[in-house]
């Protein structure tokens, strides 16, 4: 399926009035796609793969901001610590550990956002209320990170209550770490929301939402 500049264009303006952040998620995508949805504009890209992410952020336009957005192992934070824009999927303090090394030695401070474990499937990684309690209480202060703020998942279900439940207490707990850090220079982000429930997100409060399949269309994979 090709992609839809249109849909893309409707998007953007939905999004406008919210204020509210596009990433969109290029994993699996071809660099071709990707330079369609740069050439209206896009700048932000999500990936979920390390070395596909290297190869595009290789030949793709610099000005381009990538996004982590999935599972990072820890022995891969070194390949993308020079570039990465934002890694959106934190979910250990082990991790924040080692993206602070990389960031160190590349002499750079890498925005990340905790993920937080939302929904109901037991295979979503991520921080769960007590452990985030555990991580903001024991004050890590890691000088390389940056913490903009949360990321999460709702369960992937036709239930619209229950993946509002779910953005309605990730929203509660973003307000609670980060309800009174805004600032102009680096606002705190709140991640969530995709392509089948980013109206639902928007409504509870998000300001970035992160989409594929609408843009680029159904992945092959
Ligand atoms: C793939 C992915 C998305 C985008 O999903 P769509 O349903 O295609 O919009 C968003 N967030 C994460 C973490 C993903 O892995």
């Amino acid at each position: 399926m090709a992609i839809n500049i249109n849909t893309f264009l409707e998007i953007k303006k939905e999004l406008e009035t919210s204020k509210t952040t596009l990433v969109a998620v290029s994993k699996i995508q071809s660099e071709e796609s990707i330079m369609k949805l740069y050439d209206a504009g896009q700048r932000d890209f999500g990936e979920n793969y390390v070395q596909e992410l290297m190869e595009k952020h290789a030949h793709l336009p610099k000005d381009i901001r990538w996004h982590f957005i999935g599972h990072l192992q820890s022995n891969k934070v070194k390949y993308i610590a020079s570039f990465v824009s934002l890694i959106q999927g934190v979910d250990s303090e082990k991790l924040l550990k080692e993206i602070n090394k990389q960031a160190l030695k590349n002499d750079r401070v890498i925005d990340c956002l905790l993920q937080v474990h939302i929904a109901e499937e037991e295979t979503k990684f991520g921080f769960d209320e007590s452990e985030l309690d555990h991580y903001f209480s024991t004050n890590n202060s890691f000088k390389n990170v940056r913490i903009r703020g949360l990321m999460g998942m709702a369960s992937f279900s036709d239930d619209e209550g229950k993946v509002k439940d779910e953005f309605k207490k990730l929203k509660k707990l973003f307000d609670q770490y980060f309800g009174g850090q805004y600032s102009i220079e680096a606002p705190s982000i709140l991640s969530m929301g995709m392509s089948g429930d980013y109206k639902i997100a928007i409504a509870e409060g998000s300001n970035m939402v992160r989409i594929g399949s609408l843009l680029f269309g159904a992945r092959i994979s």
